[in-house]
């Protein structure tokens, strides 16, 4: 039985370890092909910022932070193999460290990618998994229980197989729509336009404020939007604002910033009514709140100017600070892209409705999650349910 898998990122790499560890009697014969000269570039790119590569939650919370399928679906995808599974691979058979941190997110040690991917790589090859690289799908198509592929455009390589899984990524981080857009348009799929997501959003700063505070941390601060809330740091940039909140539930609109999330309005009012000189409600913040310099700036340049003389409103201000998230950076400059492959084009097995034998999963499909992990833990569930499904259908 030969096996196609193409495209190199975490799902494409777990669905073609789930197929080499299931082939002890060596019935199958894995292929995994990739566009670029080397294997996993998107997962390179978020190693070098640190790489999180899952989440402590139980099973129930786990799958409240995606879009895309119903709750139940995430919830067996995950069942099937989820957060443990995953760091128990990286760990017992790729031999990596991982550790969860305070913000309950896991980690390699390491904390790049190139180390993990090196591993599996050599994993996938001891398991005899054969890897093309500079091979870009441009054609497919089924005739009975035959599956033929083409790659780079070029008749001579075309590839002939048994079943294959197309993990062909989505559209954040590149320059350009990914080449697979136009050839699953060409074959009349529904698809669904791609959208930045997990993305730093503009806001017009005034320039007093900005000299003063490019490039500087809103630290401990809450940000509440019509998505929803999320506690983090934040980082103030000549276009508006990037970090994990706002890559949370940032959303085109009005939006507040809690300034001070661990105190109330009445203990922030009782710790500013404390000093006994006549200070300004400015100076009382400065005196009595240890805010981080940002959020000082921010209240000084921004706040509504009643609050400059009004001790209530600079609280008010404190606590329901207003913004204007006017729109997302765009797509070159997102973590994720929402968008893609319309999930009614696969079946809950994550095959295709159009080509039977052929399957998709991952980013290119139009689900979402916010940063902290999901986004990876996500990709390899599915990639290894994409494996069951392969094998169950063989
Ligand atoms: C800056 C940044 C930081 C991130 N940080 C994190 C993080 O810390 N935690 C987290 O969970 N997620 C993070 N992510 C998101 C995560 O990297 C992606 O969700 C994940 O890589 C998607 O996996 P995938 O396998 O679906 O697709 P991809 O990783 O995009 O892989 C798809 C592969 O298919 C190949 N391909 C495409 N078209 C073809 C074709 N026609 N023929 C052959 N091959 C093709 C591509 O070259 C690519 O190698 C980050 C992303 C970015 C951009």
């Amino acid at each position: 039985m030969k096996i196609a898998i193409v495209g190199s990122g975490p799902a494409g790499l777990m669905a073609s370890t789930r197929l080499a560890l299931s082939n002890q009697a060596n019935q199958l014969d894995i292929h995994l092909f990739e566009k670029r000269p080397g294997l996993g570039r998107k997962l390179l790119i978020a190693g070098s910022s640190g790489l999180n590569i899952s989440h402590e939650h139980s099973l129930q919370d786990f799958s409240n932070h995606y879009e895309g399928w119903d709750n139940d679906f995430w919830k067996n995808l995950l069942n099937d193999f989820g957060p443990k599974d995953w760091i128990n691979f990286i760990e017992k058979k790729l031999g990596m460290e991982t550790f969860l941190g305070t913000s309950q997110r896991y980690f390699v040690r390491e904390m790049k990618a190139s180390n993990l991917l090196k591993q599996w790589t050599r994993f996938l090859e001891e398991h005899h998994v054969t890897i093309h690289a500079n091979h870009e799908l441009s054609n497919f198509n089924t005739e009975g229980e035959q599956i033929s592929l083409q790659f780079n455009h070029d008749s001579n390589l075309n590839f002939e197989c048994d079943r294959a899984a197309f993990f062909l990524g989505g559209a954040s981080w590149e320059k350009e729509e990914p080449s697979w857009v136009r050839l699953f348009h060409s074959k009349n799929f529904s698809m669904v336009p791609f959208e930045a997501s997990n993305v730093g959003y503009e806001i017009d700063w005034n320039e007093k404020f900005l000299k003063e505070t490019e490039g500087k941390p809103l630290k401990k601060i809450e940000l509440h939007t019509r998505r929803g809330s999320k506690m983090g740091e934040m980082v103030i940039t000549q276009y508006g604002i990037e970090g994990t909140p706002v890559y949370f539930c940032g959303t085109s609109g009005p939006a507040e910033l809690d300034l001070k999330p661990d105190l109330s309005t009445d203990q922030i009012l009782e710790k500013l009514n404390r000093v006994k000189e006549n200070l300004s409600p400015m100076r009382r913040v400065k005196h009595q709140l240890g805010l981080c310099e940002a959020a000082e700036n921010l209240l000084f340049h921004h706040a509504p100017p009643e609050s400059k003389t009004d001790l209530n409103k600079m609280v008010n201000a404190i606590k329901h600070f207003p913004i204007y998230l006017k729109s997302p950076r765009p797509l070159l400059e997102s973590i994720s892209s929402k968008g893609g492959l319309s999930l009614t084009e696969v079946s809950k097995a994550f095959e295709m409705a159009k080509f039977k034998g052929v399957f998709c999963g991952g980013e290119m499909l139009d689900w979402d999650a916010p940063t902290g992990g999901f986004l990876i833990q996500a990709c390899v569930s599915q990639g290894a349910s994409v494996a069951k499904s392969i094998l169950a259908s063989l």
